[in-house]
């Protein structure tokens, strides 16, 4: 399937005219046509991002299903606009300058498919990783109790190779379909994606995920399934400080150290640039106080990797993707 064929889109400057008059901003909206898909200008991301901080993206769309996705990479095609993807954006921190281009949010790309005779799961891209959790403990499915803590979707997930107690998303991965930069639609299996430590090929890549296939194991009682998935919920409530705006884990663990402890031995729990603060309940996690400017996050970054750097010899890695300009104070 080729999708970046030319099209005619629909600024809607003359309907706005003629709707209203005086709405300066709904001047530039765009009308997908085919579509019930609009594309938003200077749309604020703080409120589409866990850290809560973040300017605006030039442009926002979120498609309600393939038609819409593949109309609105179209548009950004034609119109040589950078497209950025957004899952729950709960690992990404977004410059206080903004994103320029497309942002294409998927939080409405949603469906799932539980094969109780394979227990192969099929999800659309933008499912939330707990609630899938949730899901699959009630219907007897094992083996994706360790994801119930991570507030992403099944797109982040597969992209980052998200993980925790022990699993990660590699373990269960069967296949993603994929809608490349070349407008084709392919599925990747495991193989393509070359799956490591909290990384996968697809990242930095311009392909994006619209469903993904896991492996299960269907057919055990709920009960059981559901209280695992309980226990690994209530031990990161516990140790992680969930009240707070985060990312969670800023730095991937540097083998056989884990940066947490690496950050707390240099002295750093509680540390704060701004409002943003190294956190006193675990020292890889950076909290927003309120109020916090990405700049304050990222300049805390800095100063962490830094002192880190002098104590240590070691370089600490951010898990966290940075989009958009950061300049260091
Ligand atoms: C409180 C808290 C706890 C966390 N705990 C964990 C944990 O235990 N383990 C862990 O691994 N992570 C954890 N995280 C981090 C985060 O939840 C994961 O990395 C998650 O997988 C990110 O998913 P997302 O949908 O939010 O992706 P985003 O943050 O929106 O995006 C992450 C990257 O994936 C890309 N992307 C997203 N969707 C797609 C798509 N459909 N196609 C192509 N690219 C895409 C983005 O462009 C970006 O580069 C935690 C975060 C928080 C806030």
């Amino acid at each position: 399937m080729t999708i970046f064929s030319v099209d005619t889109y629909v600024c809607n400057s003359e309907k706005t005219s003629v709707r209203n008059k005086t709405a300066q901003v709904d001047k530039k909206v765009i009308y997908l046509p085919g579509t019930d898909c609009v594309i938003r200008p200077e749309v604020s991301l703080a409120g589409y991002t866990s850290y809560r901080v973040g300017g605006p993206a030039e442009w926002y769309v979120a498609p309600r299903d393939i038609t819409a996705l593949e109309a609105s990479i179209r548009y950004a095609h034609s119109h040589s606009l950078p497209i950025t993807v957004l899952g729950a954006g709960s690992n990404l921190l977004v410059s206080d300058c903004g994103i320029p281009g497309l942002v294409i949010g998927t939080r409405h790309l949603r469906y799932s498919n539980f094969n109780p005779e394979t227990g192969l799961v099929t999800v659309a891209t933008g499912e939330a990783i707990p609630g899938l959790a949730w899901e699959a403990a009630e219907l007897g499915f094992q083996g994706f109790e360790w994801a119930v803590g991570i507030p992403g979707t099944v797109g982040g997930a597969v992209v980052m190779n998200a993980g925790a107690h022990n699993g990660c998303i590699a373990d269960i991965f069967v296949s993603a379909e994929v809608l490349c930069s070349d407008g084709t639609l392919r599925t990747f299996t495991s193989q393509d994606l070359g799956y490591a430590y909290r990384t996968s090929k697809l990242q930095g890549s311009n392909n994006i995920i619209t469903q993904a296939t896991f492996q299960l194991q269907s057919g055990a009682d709920p009960a059981v399934v559901l209280a695992t998935t309980r226990q690994h919920k209530e031990h990161r409530l516990s140790t992680q400080p969930y009240d707070k705006p985060s990312c969670g884990s800023v730095f991937r663990n540097p083998k056989p150290y884990s940066a947490g402890w690496l950050i707390e031995q240099t002295g750093l729990k509680g540390f704060q640039i701004g409002k943003a603060q190294v956190a006193p309940r675990h020292a890889n996690f950076i909290i927003n106080c309120g109020g916090a400017s990405a700049c304050d996050i990222f300049n805390l970054i800095r100063h962490i990797q830094h002192n880190v750097k002098e104590h240590w010899s070691i370089a600490l890695e951010p898990e966290v993707k940075m989009i958009g300009n950061f300049q260091i104070a």
